[in-house]
């Protein structure tokens, strides 16, 4: 589907994650990008970046900026390791990081004034 691609794209997934489905639901007004790890590539702690095997995924929501009027939810299976010294622990995710826009659902109303813009109207010349 394009829309995989599309979200991949301007959300910048990149291998070993990838962009598994693409839901919009008008009545809800809102876009769910589901996410997931290829498990290909060795997973490691994110404490202390040693490779550990895989324990189970869980499922995790950030809410990103909004694609037009529809609410933009990133919904990932992120694997769980299991770090001999720091127990069972998620992996890092690289969208969390690198977008400040985005937030954890956990999180609600943190989108606030200045990350916001509103759209501008255009004119002709
Ligand atoms: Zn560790």
């Amino acid at each position: 589907m394009r829309d995989k691609k599309l979200y991949s794209r301007i959300l910048g997934i990149e291998t070993p994650w990838f962009v598994s489905d693409v839901e919009l639901s008008l009545q809800a007004q809102q876009v769910k990008v589901f996410i997931e790890h290829t498990g290909k590539k060795g997973c490691q702690c994110r404490v202390c970046a040693k490779p550990c095997p895989g324990y189970d995924h869980i499922i995790q929501k950030w809410r990103h900026l909004d694609t037009c009027q529809f609410q933009t939810i990133l919904v990932a299976r992120v694997p769980r390791v299991q770090c001999p010294e720091h127990k069972v622990l998620a992996i890092d995710v690289p969208w969390a990081d690198q977008a400040p826009d985005t937030q954890p659902c956990s999180k609600p109303g943190s989108l606030t004034g200045s990350k916001r813009q509103q759209p501008r109207l255009l004119h002709d010349q």
